[in-house]
């Protein structure tokens, strides 16, 4: 599901973690301790992270999807229920 809805917002509210399992970077010998840049592993090892709101790994869908806010048409969204 890859299009492009622009009626739509699909995001994770919280932040994406790395996992501190051994046996998930078994394969990653020389991780570097303060590695700066471990999000881009999230594509080779995606089973190594974790988003805190919805216990996905990096590869789960956006567990929140929203509809964007159209201001003309809808013009005071705190009132939807
Ligand atoms: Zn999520």
């Amino acid at each position: 599901m890859t299009e492009n809805d622009d009626k739509a917002c699909r995001y994770h509210p919280e932040e994406l973690e790395r996992i501190d399992d051994p046996d998930v970077w078994v394969d990653m010998d020389d991780w570097p301790e303060d590695a700066v840049d471990w999000e881009s592993f999230k594509e080779d090892v995606p089973e190594g992270f974790r988003y805190e709101c919805c216990d996905g790994d990096a590869n789960a869908p956006p567990c929140e999807i929203r509809r964007h806010f159209n201001w003309e048409l809808d013009p005071d969204p705190a009132q939807e229920v």
